[in-house]
């Protein structure tokens, strides 16, 4: 039996892993992009990740079979009409955005709750194309999202205690830990990591130690699993100087002003592990 109706727009990285969780859990999935060569390789990622935990004995093989069939891949928007909540996780660019929010509130109907997965742009302002600004709220996934148990909910200015408590329920279904959070920039969880890595790469421009010291600090000193640097190189540079700016424009405050080397690298097109060189270099 499903436990009800539940769209993801975006099959990409988060995309395939949110419509993983809530297949998993017993939810019947619509799997919506706009990329249709798209669909069958985040499918195949997830029948990967699901015999990933087969082979460790954290689920049985019909949990396997179960979960995939509760995916429906499409291209057509019109499959979340009745979905008890849409989750966005389509590229990280506001038009795009914008422009799927607008859809979907003339699609799906009045109580469904249309939610983003967003790691930087504004809840509220998000809401605003549409006419249900009440039910739109942020539910921001961590990557890997099988693995992480972080939801981070964040309540837009008009996002109603209702729609809060259906998505912190669900949130709780799927087996995560919801986090109530307020509408600022950068939320809480990039509010925080930012400025660190951003940090961690004025000490390497000033020269205060080299690379491989930085992250070991952080290895060993701080029981992180891995050094910012490193992260940085995993998350993209490029992600991290456009979440600087978010902060730093959107709190009007120098101490969240991007460091330069960080900005070279991007120009350079030093982006981390996706073009094999950043801080490191990959093979
Ligand atoms: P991605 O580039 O891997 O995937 C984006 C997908 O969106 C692509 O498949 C693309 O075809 C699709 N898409 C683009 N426009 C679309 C449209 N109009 N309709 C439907 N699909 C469309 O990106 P990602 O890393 O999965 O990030 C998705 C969202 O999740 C972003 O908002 C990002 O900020 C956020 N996020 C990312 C991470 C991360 O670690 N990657 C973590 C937390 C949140």
């Amino acid at each position: 039996m499903s436990l009800g109706n539940i769209s993801v727009i975006g099959c990409g990285t988060m995309g395939n892993g949110i419509a993983h969780v809530f297949a998993q859990t017993g939810f019947a999935v619509n799997l919506i992009d706009i990329k249709e060569g798209l669909l069958s390789t985040a499918y195949k990622n997830i029948e990967t990740n699901l015999n990933r935990q087969l082979k460790k004995d954290k689920i049985s093989g019909q949990d396997v079979k179960d979960t995939l069939s509760r995916i429906n891949l499409s291209t057509d928007y019109a499959l979340a009409k009745d979905s008890i909540v849409v989750v966005e996780a389509a590229s990280e660019d506001k038009k795009i955005k914008e422009d799927i929010f607008k859809r979907l509130d003339e699609i799906c109907g009045p109580d469904t709750i249309l939610a983003t997965n967003t790691s930087s742009i504004s809840i509220t302002e998000i809401a605003a194309v549409t006419k249900r600004p009440q039910n739109v709220v942020g539910m921001h996934f961590m990557n890997p999202v099988p693995l992480m148990k972080l939801i981070e909910i964040i309540r837009g200015l008009a996002t109603s205690d209702a729609c809060y408590a259906k998505i912190e329920s669900i949130s709780g279904q799927l087996g995560k830990t919801p986090v109530e959070v307020n509408d600022y920039p950068g939320f809480i969880s990039n509010r925080l990591l930012m400025p660190m890595i951003n940090e961690a790469i004025f000490c390497l421009m000033e020269g205060v130690a080299e690379k491989e010291a930085i992250d070991t600090v952080m290895i060993l000193g701080m029981n992180h699993p891995m050094g910012p640097l490193t992260l940085a190189d995993f998350i993209g540079l490029d992600v991290c100087l456009s979440i600087m700016n978010v902060l730093y424009n959107g709190l009007n405050d120098p101490k969240f002003r991007p460091c330069p080397l960080l900005k070279k690298m991007v120009a350079a097109g030093y982006l981390g592990r996706k073009s094999k060189r950043g801080f490191y270099t990959y093979e």
